[in-house]
């Protein structure tokens, strides 16, 4: 039955994508350069889904936050996680994975192997906070902090039998044999400081979002080193909804509709942020030959250009500068 069902699905959206095509194609004698960008864009959505790890604190043995009123956190997220993954799931633009579906104890790092095993674009972790302030509520949203990432990037190094799991380009380098400990060591600064934007930018839309809904206990993106915040190469957040330890927050968190009201602020913050950043960019690959280089006394962007034979612009670009000066001592990354 469910095969007749995929099947109908598969033909309905092929139908549906070659009648799209045919479309464009005659708005394409009238405006070719939208109709290109325009096809580039649909396909790139059917046939490359943004892929979301969906991570529901807790669970099993371990309950998490209990409020006052009995509520447990690990029962609040699964709840949270398995109504975003519905609504993502029905949106073709996402592939939504659960690292737990059930009253499971999952340890930190087979959920993250659950997430790197489906090559995920971004993991998002759902908890619920407690503190001895009963007073205090509202949500915040949590990113690896940078000492952390260090530690963490250390440990990859040394992992080599693991290294090619790592995503986004990095678990390629790396398990090369001929790499250069400083190329190794550039690849994974790169790939966490992309991480790290994109969790950062998510993480505005999502804050945007909740406050809609309910109250906010930091307005800005936290760095923080616990729970499933520790891997530089997959964009990773946490999301605390909200207080368990405050009384009325407990019973609003408790409901089935306040948490309905969650997902969808979580999957219209991270639909926002794939809607204006494309997954190429997001999903960005760190190059396979860049090489580290300490700038030294009378160098000049141009004379690394011509000694390296690359552009400058291809210099600059990935070292993020905005001007052409490059300081004694500085380490810059470059395209070779
Ligand atoms: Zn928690």
């Amino acid at each position: 039955m469910t095969l007749v069902i995929q099947t109908i699905r598969s033909v309905f959206f092929s139908v549906l994508f070659n009648m799209t095509i045919f479309l464009l194609l005659i708005i394409s004698s009238f405006n070719p350069a939208y109709a290109k960008t325009k096809i580039k864009r649909i396909t790139a959505k059917i046939f490359n889904p943004v892929v979301i790890a969906i991570d529901a604190g807790h669970g099993g043995q371990d309950p998490g936050a209990t409020g006052q009123h009995g509520l447990q956190e690990k029962q609040l997220t699964l709840n949270v996680a398995r109504h975003l993954a519905l609504l993502m799931n029905k949106d073709s633009m996402f592939k939504a994975i659960l690292t737990r579906n059930g009253d499971d104890f999952i340890s930190v790092i087979a959920r993250l192997d659950i997430a790197r095993a489906h090559k995920v674009n971004l993991l998002i972790s759902i908890h619920a906070d407690a503190a001895p302030n009963r007073k205090v509520r509202g949500a915040s949203v949590w990113l690896l902090s940078y000492r952390r990432a260090e530690t963490e990037m250390g440990r990859w190094l040394e992992q080599h039998e693991k290294q090619s799991e790592l995503l986004g380009g990095a678990g390629r380098v790396l398990s090369n044999k001929k790499a250069n400990p400083y190329l190794s060591t550039t690849v994974l600064d790169l790939q966490f400081s992309h991480s790290q934007r994109v969790s950062y930018k998510v993480a505005l839309d999502l804050l945007k979002e909740l406050q809609k809904i309910g109250f906010i206990h930091k307005s800005n993106p936290e760095n923080a080193s616990f729970g499933v915040l520790r891997s530089p190469d997959i964009p990773s957040l946490l999301v605390e909804t909200g207080f368990i330890s405050h009384l009325s927050e407990e019973k609003l968190l408790d409901t089935d509709r306040h948490q309905k009201k969650i997902a969808q602020a979580l999957y219209k913050g991270i639909r926002h942020y794939f809607l204006t950043h494309s997954l190429q960019i997001t999903h960005q690959k760190v190059s396979d030959s860049l090489i580290r280089h300490t700038v030294k006394r009378g160098e000049t962007l141009f004379g690394l250009s011509s000694k390296y034979k690359v552009s400058i612009s291809a210099i600059k670009k990935v070292n993020q500068m905005k001007s052409d000066v490059i300081s004694i001592g500085k380490t810059m990354m470059i395209p070779v």
